[in-house]
């Protein structure tokens, strides 16, 4: 295919998201529908959403979900369309770790293992972090990653960390 055509395959493409500044739940919630218009995708599922402690930081718990996206965008393309969703919720990285309005990662990108400086995926912290892996396991509890395996095996590690599936 000529490099400037378009791929229209569509892949699977997990999306974390969380937020720990100003009504959490909301922007959560209303990033799920945001997710819903995103161009080039479609939302296939989403999690319940989670309360989870900071994870090596300070400030409010976060609220988390996993959203699975049908994506004809490709990973660079579908993370510069996550950063702009990020910026409409007026999100601010005024230093590492910092609190924020809606933070946007892609978790999994079908089978795909991509390190470049721009994106690390699978996302490097998708095994460790209770508030990526739990709601990943909620829509797809038998889920491979790639060069790690089944995703529930990560799940008695993160066991004691404190997260709480919301009703
Ligand atoms: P964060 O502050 O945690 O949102 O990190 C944002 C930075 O992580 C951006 O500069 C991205 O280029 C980079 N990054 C690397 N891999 C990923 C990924 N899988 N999903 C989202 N951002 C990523």
């Amino acid at each position: 295919m000529p490099a400037t055509m378009a791929s229209t395959v569509a892949h699977v493409a997990y999306i974390g998201l969380g937020a720990n500044l100003g009504d959490a739940r909301a922007s959560v919630e209303q990033a799920i529908a945001r997710l819903r218009q995103l161009p080039g995708a479609a939302l296939l599922s989403h999690s319940a959403l989670y309360r989870s402690a900071p994870f090596d930081a300070g400030g409010d718990d976060y609220i988390n979900a996993v959203a699975a996206l049908s994506t004809t965008l490709e990973p660079l393309p579908l993370l510069r369309a996550l950063q702009a969703i990020e910026q409409e919720f007026g999100r601010e990285r005024p230093y590492f770790h910092a609190p924020r309005t809606l933070d946007l990662d892609i978790l999994l990108y079908g089978d795909q293992v991509i390190a470049t400086p721009a994106l690390t995926v699978p996302h490097p912290g998708l095994t460790q972090r209770a508030f990526a892996l739990l709601p990943l396991l909620d829509i797809a509890p038998s889920i491979l990653i790639p060069n790690a395996g089944p995703a529930r095996q990560f799940a008695a590690a993160v066991g004691a960390q404190r997260i709480e599936r919301l009703p």
